[in-house]
C-alpha cells in the first residue's frame, strides 16, 4: 500500500453523490473521473491520511478513501477527500492539492451508519496523530502547495 507513498495529485473538485456530508456528517470533496484515472492502477484501495489545500489556502490535515465503496454497493471507483477543518462554505469548482503520507486501513463493509461514522471518526483521529510526526509534518511545507495557481499538475 506504501509502495506509491508519497503521492502528490491536484485537480477540480467536482459533485460526487452527495452521500457524504447529507448521510454522515462527514463531507468528502471528490476528485473528477479524469484525475481518478490518472492514479496508478496498482494503487491500494482503502484509507490514507495526508495534507490538503483548497486553492491556494491553508494546507490542513486530511483522510482519503480510495476506491469501491462497499458500504453504498458503488459501481464506481472514487478518490475522496475529507479535509479536517471546518470550512465556511463548499468549494466545488476549485482546485484541490493533496499529498497522500500513509495508509491506515482496507475498505470495509459495515453492518450499520453508527459502525461506519465512528470507524471514519477513528480515522480522523489517527490521521491526526500521525501527521504530527515530524516525518509527515514536514510533507505540509512541501514547495508542491505554493505552486503558481491555474497549473493543473498531477503527481509533480
Ligand atoms: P459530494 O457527493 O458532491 O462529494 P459531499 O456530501 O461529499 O458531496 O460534500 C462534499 C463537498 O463539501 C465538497 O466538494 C466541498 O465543496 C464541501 N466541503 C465542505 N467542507 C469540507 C471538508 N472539510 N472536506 C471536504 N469537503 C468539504
Ligand atoms: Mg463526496
Amino acid at each position: 500500500a506504501m509502495r506509491h507513498l508519497p503521492y502528490f495529485c491536484r485537480g477540480e473538485v467536482v459533485k460526487g453523490f452527495g452521500r457524504g456530508s447529507k448521510e454522515l456528517g462527514i463531507p468528502t470533496a471528490n476528485f473528477s473521473e479524469q484525475v481518478v484515472e490518472s492514479f496508478p492502477p496498482d494503487i491500494s484501495t482503502g484509507i490514507y491520511y495526508g495534507w490538503a489545500c483548497v486553492g491556494n489556502g491553508d494546507v490542513h490535515k486530511m483522510v482519503l478513501s480510495i476506491g469501491w465503496n462497499p458500504f453504498y454497493r458503488n459501481t464506481k471507483k472514487s478518490v475522496e477527500t475529507h479535509i479536517i477543518h471546518t470550512f465556511k462554505e463548499d468549494f466545488y469548482g476549485e482546485i484541490l492539492s493533496i499529498v497522500i503520507v500513509g495508509y491506515i486501513r482496507p475498505e470495509k463493509n459495515f453492518d450499520s451508519l453508527e459502525a461506519l461514522i465512528s470507524a471514519i471518526q477513528e480515522d480522523i483521529e489517527e490521521a491526526k496523530r500521525q501527521l504530527d510526526l515530524p516525518e509527515h509534518l514536514k510533507l505540509k511545507e512541501d514547495n508542491f502547495f505554493h505552486l503558481p495557481e491555474g497549473k493543473i499538475v498531477n503527481n509533480h
